[in-house]
């Protein structure tokens, strides 16, 4: 039979659990934990690889504490920009939004785009036009806020250093000690068609206009049922460079890779070679699935047909 799989992530980075209260841990665990069963009972029902990535990234968007949707991080003029993309395995689809403001749920904008556009790729006011006109839901700018992102911002934003998403301390030790807070799912349906979804808010005090990995199809987001269907999180910049997501499907593609063996050669080897801090998650269509991330820590959960699950923030 068929095996179906869902996995997700919210972000990777110096995650230590020194830093965590045990209150936040749970509302970590417990937020990933009610997304994946919101895209797993998709899976369950008959749903497509794509519904159920873009089910589990709605609720992950909807909650404060990822850095997506509402929480999104504030950029070097202090308002929210966001990012999203999602790809179809079955016939290569996507469609992909950058820039965006005041949309409620940007993953639904990159689906939105896929299916109903000549498009695969929004940015900006163009994007944010499309939304109103498709009837996408927005939101004020006041939804968006958080004061954890917000004091955050306000420690750097009167340097030209940009950071991902992190802890209040000094502009050194917030280099040093990064946190990603994107949010990512990977599907494989009861059919064996495979998809993939990324949404974020990018990087603290970003330039205005910064395109991260996270919408570029191929660098931190990718599926093709010959191969994997992948969502990326890291330092966005490194993960362009490395074309990191179709890397992985290229390996197994040209070279005859698992999922497993090709996600660890460019996290581990690839990435790590020129300081891409990050982790990514993956399926192939088999059902088979890989969670990896070269940094302390990556918040992340997996459920399958076979009744397995697994919800983890450390190494
Ligand atoms: N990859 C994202 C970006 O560079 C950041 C993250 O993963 O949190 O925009």
């Amino acid at each position: 039979m068929q095996r179906y799989t869902l996995t997700i992530h919210g972000g990777a980075g110096t995650i230590l659990k020194a830093d965590m209260t045990p209150e936040l841990e749970r509302a970590y665990a417990e937020g990933l934990r009610i997304a994946l069963e919101a895209g797993f009972a998709v899976l369950e029902e008959g749903g497509t690889a794509v519904n159920s990535v873009k089910a589990a990234l709605v609720v992950l968007e909807d909650n404060i504490l990822f850095n997506a949707g509402r929480g999104s991080v504030f950029t070097k003029k202090g308002v929210q920009e966001m990012d999203a993309a999602i790809m179809d395995g079955l016939d290569l689809s996507a469609g992909a939004v950058s820039g965006v403001r005041n949309v409620r749920n940007p993953i639904e904008l990159a689906a939105e785009v896929m299916r109903n556009s000549n498009h695969v790729f929004l940015s900006g006011k163009g994007a944010n036009d499309f939304a109103i006109k498709q009837g996408i839901k927005l939101e004020p700018d006041e939804y968006f806020f958080s004061q954890f992102r917000y004091d955050q911002w306000k420690a750097i934003r009167d340097s030209d250093n940009y950071s991902l998403d992190h802890t209040n301390q000094d502009i050194e030790e917030l280099m040093r000690d990064r946190k990603f807070g994107t949010i990512g799912a990977a599907a494989c349906d009861k059919n064996g068609n495979i998809a993939a979804a990324t949404s974020t808010g990018g990087m603290t005090n970003k330039k205005y206009g910064r395109i991260g990995d996270s919408p570029l199809i191929g660098c931190g987001t990718y599926a093709n049922n010959k191969t994997c269907a992948i969502s990326c999180t890291g330092h966005g910049e490194m993960f362009i460079r490395a074309v990191a997501a179709y890397d992985v499907s290229c390996l197994m593609e040209y070279k005859n890779m698992s999922l497993e063996e090709a996600m660890n050669h460019v996290v581990n080897e690839k990435l790590v070679s020129f300081g891409g801090e990050g982790g990514m998650i993956g399926v192939d269509a088999k059902g088979n699935f890989a969670m990896l991330f070269n940094s302390t820590g990556m918040y992340r959960a997996v459920k399958t047909s076979e009744d397995f699950q697994h919800v983890a923030i450390y190494n």
